[in-house]
């Protein structure tokens, strides 16, 4: 079965005033098809259907070397939207006391954890994403380039991580509205974090 791009879990709109239901459109319409299209040839081009694309791109090293590439930008562009679109949401949710007590003993309040968020999202030069990670329950801040993932290896430009939280930085994410203002984008993005999504997300990696 092939790769399909799945439902926003709210309408287009349901991000407003922070996120613009133009951008929503076409980021989740457009952008995110095209890597689940590109995904889907890869895939059929390598004959290595069946697998998901989270063991897809935390084992790049098993795809045929000439699909591996696309794999890497593609199937990390899908498995990151998805991602992407759950962490978000038009209420904020409640934050488990579990990841509340990680955040602090990790940044040491919540601003701080914004603000070293906000840095890596920041200085992140050209496309990429800031995460938020858990290592068996200890939170880490990274980010990556392109479409790579922190579950990637470290020669994909992952560290092994696994990503409870992630900030698209990608100029299609923000462009329409904010234009070349990445910091306004990042700053409103805390707005619409889905802190159950996230906190669910937290609990499996313990
Ligand atoms: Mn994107």
């Amino acid at each position: 079965m092939s790769f399909e791009v799945p439902d926003l879990p709210y309408d287009y709109s349901a991000l407003e005033p922070y996120i613009d239901e133009e951008t929503m459109r076409i980021h989740h319409d457009k952008h995110h098809a095209a890597y689940v299209n590109m995904l889907n040839g890869a895939v059929e081009a390598a004959g290595i259907e069946g697998k998901t694309v989270r063991e897809l791109i935390t084992d790049l090293d098993s795809v045929p070397e000439a699909q591996r590439g696309a794999v890497r930008n593609h199937g990390g562009g899908h498995f990151n939207h998805s991602l992407f679109w759950e962490v978000m949401g038009p209420v904020n949710g409640e934050m488990s006391s579990e990841l509340n007590a990680a955040l602090l003993e990790a940044f040491g309040s919540l601003d701080d954890f914004k603000a070293e968020f906000q840095k890596a999202g920041m200085t992140r030069f050209g496309s990429g994403w800031a995460w938020l990670c858990s290592d068996n329950g200890k939170l880490k801040i990274c980010s990556t380039a392109n479409q790579d993932n922190p579950m990637m290896g470290s020669e994909y430009g992952g560290c092994g991580l696994t990503p409870i939280l992630g900030c698209d930085v990608w100029e299609h994410a923000y462009y329409l509205n904010y234009q070349n203002l990445r910091a306004d984008y990042m700053t409103a993005f805390f707005n619409v974090i889905n802190w159950a999504e996230v906190s669910k997300r937290y609990s499996e990696t313990l």
